[in-house]
């Protein structure tokens, strides 16, 4: 069996590029390895920035994909319980982004794709990548009847995210990896609770907290801890008194906990995003933290480029954007880098004093006053939250 693509990972990499390359008139097949209920089921980001947003509109996917999501107005930064407002619609021109809970996202990219005659495989166990340095690669894989099939292409897209079989089959020595420890904790707790009027970040001397919406009954609360510190630290009496406490909210209800886990505060990038005939996309090629929330957004805006790419290559024999992928991709990935780190750096710093000393408490309580005293600050905060 042969295509044009074989895209390794069905999830909001993997399901956007098929979908577009389905756009363009590119044959592709995605291979999964989870079942299609575990996919449809994993709940992780909630934002899709207005770059994001814009994509699916431009290949006319949008009808589809974002109908009835709502808009994401602004942010609200409590500190020390004194409410903060950015209003992101007034601030970047109306360049909002869509609060759509990734595993909605997910499930409709899935839809889309099938609708479409797009060609999905669940169960794909031990899927192996070959001849990547070729001119006809390979990918095997054993589907879920246990029968071992072998398809060929020209271009493998790896999209199986941060421990995926694709980047692990790229020789040693091939890619630079850059890597980092913001050396925080947090825990994540996702819980049947009304989400917040708008996204909320707080700081707070004993240390950062977040509450964001997760679709219309649930929440994901993120908490600043020790980065020694494991889900076993914190029964569910701490974490209700320690947001309530942060966040100033006395009033927040203790929803049931669907999920808690704790968060590895650290970034990844690899330079090239490419080996041979095989390119990574998402995170399989980076991870950024979730604070500022781009992974999903730089997944999404990778796919974008690539399916370009694969366009001209395949329909018009032209390898320019094949060729300037890597490159295109990494300069928005070290920019969101920047962002995110910036960020964490910002809201942490400004919290709990033994995180960095009181001096460096004052230059980021001077750095966060800042977004509210100076429009310019504030914009250019804006502008890259609406990503591009
Ligand atoms: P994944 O979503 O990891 O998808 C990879 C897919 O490949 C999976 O379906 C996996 O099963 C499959 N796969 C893996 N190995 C194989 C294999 N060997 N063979 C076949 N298939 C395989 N991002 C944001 O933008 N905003 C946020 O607010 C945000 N919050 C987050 C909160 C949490 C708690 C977490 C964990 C992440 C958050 N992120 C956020 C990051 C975001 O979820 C990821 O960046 C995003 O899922 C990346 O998409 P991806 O398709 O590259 O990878």
């Amino acid at each position: 069996e042969s295509t044009a693509v074989v895209i390794v990972g069905a999830g909001p990499a993997g399901l956007t590029l098929g979908n577009l390359l389905l756009r363009a008139g590119v044959e592709c097949v995605v291979l999964e390895r989870r079942s299609r209920a575990h996919v449809e089921e994993r709940q992780r980001a909630g934002v899709l920035d207005h770059a994001g947003a814009r994509i699916f509109e431009e290949w006319g996917l949008a009808d589809g994909v974002l109908a009835g999501v709502p808009g994401d107005g602004g942010l609200e930064i409590r500190v020390d319980g004194e409410p903060r407002y950015l209003d992101f619609a007034e601030l970047s021109g109306g360049r909002t982004g869509r609060l759509i809970p990734q595993q909605m996202l997910v499930r409709r990219l899935m839809g889309a794709f099938e609708e479409g005659g797009g060609d999905l495989r669940f169960d794909a166990g031990e899927v192996a990548l070959h001849g990547l340095d070729g001119d006809g690669p390979w990918v095997s894989y054993r589907d879920g009847g246990g029968v071992v099939r072998e398809i060929g292409c020209a271009y493998v897209a790896g999209c199986d995210g941060h421990h995926g079989v694709s980047r692990a089959s790229v020789p040693a020595g091939a890619l630079t990896t850059y890597s980092h420890d913001h050396g925080i904790g947090w825990l994540t707790v996702l819980a049947d609770v009304p989400p917040p009027r708008r996204p909320l970040m707080a700081v707070a001397s004993e240390g950062f907290a977040a509450h964001f919406p997760r679709g219309p009954m649930a929440s994901r609360f993120y908490l600043q801890c020790a980065p020694e510190e494991g889900v076993g630290d914190w029964g569910e009496e701490r974490i209700w008194a320690q947001l309530r406490s942060r966040l100033g909210d006395a009033g927040l209800p203790a929803g049931r906990i669907t999920e808690m886990s704790v968060v590895e505060m650290r970034s990844f990038v690899v330079d090239p995003m490419r080996f041979g005939r095989l390119f990574l996309v998402g995170d399989a090629a980076h991870i950024v933290t979730p604070m500022g929330g781009k992974g999903m957004n730089l997944a999404i805006g990778d796919a974008d480029v690539l399916a370009r790419a694969l366009r001209a290559a395949v329909r018009e024999g032209d390898g320019e954007g094949v060729a300037a992928y890597s490159a295109v991709c990494l300069r928005r990935v070290w920019n969101y880098q920047e962002f995110s780190r910036w960020l964490t750096e910002m809201t942490h710093d400004a919290g709990d004093v033994r995180v960095a000393g009181e001096f460096r408490r004052q230059l980021a309580r001077a750095r966060l006053e800042r977004l509210f005293s100076s429009g310019a600050a504030a914009r250019a905060f804006a502008d890259l939250v609406a990503g591009g």
